[in-house]
């Protein structure tokens, strides 16, 4: 985070560590909890972004934490990946590295604590009845069980808790306000029996803590001064507040809610992103078409971009959805700085320069890049057999067409020469499959020695002789509507059809043959490109393209 950066979170916590203020004197200490039921992804950035930054601004730590409460559905694999995109992202938890799981027995004596002091009951509602009962704005939830004596609770808590009752036959409701105008404090349900296995406790369990009830215990568990969680717990905050004042915690953690981020184009629920995968719609959590993490390393995207992303977004109370188009800005704007410059013939067509020497091949120097001269220059070889873009040709022009066309206009092969084209040779369908042209043999590098105005196009060209063949993935956004989650529409029925594109025998340039990921090159005329670190392979070389050069966003 920015040092400058400075938002609502931070006029908080500024109050908070002043003198006088509930952390006067203390380091902040904030911790991010993902649910280890799926890949990051680009919420999560933000969320991370806002956890991780904070600390940072405020040279204090932030712990990472598995939230796994939840018994079932949590895997290894998750587990490592959310660590391996956190570093990515340029963030680090030190050896502060937590599972929520961890604190179930303290939970459970914190249950029982307010048990004794009259703050907790079992309640043998069913989950339907307790739907009923809940009340409604103005009339009070009822409970039939909520005046049980002390030690009953006590006794049948301990019994939930040592497996004699099926799911669903009590709970422990903390007794708080069965009339309050916030649902959330009409004596919520803390604890609830589920026998089912949990990936790290085994068979130990069969009660687990209600979300509402945990979170807050964890925080306090960790001596986390500020929880910065996402709106949907604004509700919740006073049931956060009242367990902190209620439970003997070591510590007072206080919870700041800001907007989520949503993105168009995209969905951002797991669960959804999950049901991509399994059903086969991507290739995978790292498809790089998903919003994931891992989706966006694979496709090109850099850490910083992400979070320049994440920074100019800004946090705020007000949900809104950002553009797509925004994410592509701040990435171009990275690989803009960074990306190499190369060329490459994404759809190929033969072109002869037949007034060029047989046999011949000279090496041209260019730069590396333009906006860093640091990095140098190469050499890309020329010859009379080269190969550019069948769309940089047309045998008969249409209006405004400044490629190649028979008796056209001069073009400069950049870097190269100025050439004319002369005509073309066609297979038995008339399609075009080879253009000549004449160049200038006093061109070289692309500008006449006479100083006349080149009428056409700059074009990029690959030598033949020396090309490397590569397959080439174009992506779109992977939804054709901009807002797949909205309303009652099913989001699987929003999938863009087209949103891969499989370009094969494209020719580069032969620099490219030792190219590897993650480094990024900007492919002239055609956008930024990566190497696809998972289906490339010696000998077949797969590209990404990470964004189109045209940048249609206006900041
Ligand atoms: P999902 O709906 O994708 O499952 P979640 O909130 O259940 O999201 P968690 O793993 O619990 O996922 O999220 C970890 C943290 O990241 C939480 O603090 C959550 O608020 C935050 N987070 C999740 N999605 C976003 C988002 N779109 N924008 C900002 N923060 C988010
Ligand atoms: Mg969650």
């Amino acid at each position: 985070m920015d040092e400058n950066t400075k938002n609502f979170i931070h006029d908080f916590i500024d109050e908070d560590i002043a003198e006088g203020g509930s952390y006067a004197g203390m380091q902040i200490h904030t911790r991010f909890p993902p649910e280890p039921n799926g890949y990051l992804h680009i919420g999560h950035a933000k969320a991370i972004y806002v956890d991780f930054g904070t600390a940072q601004k405020y040279g204090g730590i932030c712990n990472l934490r598995m939230d796994d409460t939840n018994p079932s559905k949590e895997d290894v694999e998750y587990v490592d990946a959310i660590k391996e995109d956190i570093h990515w992202l340029g963030y680090d938890w030190d050896d502060r590295f937590y599972y929520a799981s961890d604190y179930f027995e303290d939970m459970y004596n914190y249950a029982v604590e307010l048990i004794k002091k009259g703050l907790a009951y079992v309640c043998e509602l069913s989950p339907e009845q307790t739907r009923e009962m809940r009340g409604s704005v103005g009339v009070p939830a009822r409970s039939p069980y909520r005046d049980r004596p002390i030690e009953e609770s006590l006794d049948l808590f301990s019994r939930m808790r040592a497996g004699e009752f099926e799911n669903g036959k009590m709970t422990l409701r903390a007794k708080i306000d069965l009339a309050s105008g916030n649902f959330n404090m009409r004596d919520p349900v803390i604890y609830r029996i589920n026998h089912s296995a949990h990936h790290r406790t085994g068979d130990k369990w069969c009660i687990y803590p209600m979300y509402d009830f945990a979170h807050p215990i964890e925080d306090a568990m960790e001596h986390i001064t500020h929880s910065l969680c996402t709106l949907e717990f604004e509700d919740h905050r006073p049931l956060y507040d009242w367990v902190i004042e209620n439970c003997s915690v070591p510590s007072k953690p206080r919870q700041i809610e800001f907007a989520r981020l949503g993105i168009n184009y995209t969905v951002m629920s797991k669960r959804k992103l999950r049901q991509l995968v399994e059903e086969n719609r991507v290739s995978g959590w790292d498809d790089p078409r998903m919003p994931t993490i891992c989706g966006l390393r694979r496709r090109g995207y850099t850490p910083e971009a992400i979070r320049a992303f994440s920074e100019r977004n800004g946090i705020s109370k007000a949900a809104s959805t950002v553009e797509f188009g925004f994410l592509e800005h701040c990435l171009r704007e990275d690989l803009n700085e960074r990306a190499t410059r190369v060329m490459a013939v994404l759809e190929p067509i033969k072109l002869t320069i037949t007034n060029y020497p047989e046999g011949k091949s000279e090496l041209l120097t260019v730069e590396n890049n333009p906006n860093r001269p640091e990095d140098g220059t190469r050499t890309v070889s020329f010859s009379r057999n080269l190969y550019i873009e069948a769309e940089d040709f047309l045998e008969v022009p249409v209006p405004k067409y400044k490629r190649l066309y028979p008796q056209g206009p001069e073009c400069r092969l950049k870097g190269a020469y100025l050439i004319t084209c002369t005509g073309c040779r066609k297979d038995e369908n008339g399609r075009p499959v080879e253009i000549f042209a004449e160049y200038d043999e006093n061109s070289r590098g692309g500008d006449p020695a006479d100083g006349r105005k080149v009428k056409g196009a700059t074009l990029h060209w690959v030598d033949a002789e020396t090309a490397v063949d590569a397959e080439v993935r174009i992506y779109d956004n992977l939804f054709a509507d901009a807002e797949p989650d909205a309303g009652d529409k099913n989001f699987l029925d929003c999938l863009n059809a087209d949103s891969l594109q499989i370009l094969t025998g494209c020719k580069l340039e032969k620099s490219l043959e030792n190219a590897s990921f993650p480094h990024s090159y900007q492919f002239m005329r055609k956008g930024y490109f990566c190497v696809d670190n998972k289906d490339s392979a010696p000998g077949h070389l797969v590209f990404n393209r990470s964004v189109a050069l045209k940048d249609s966003f206006k900041v």
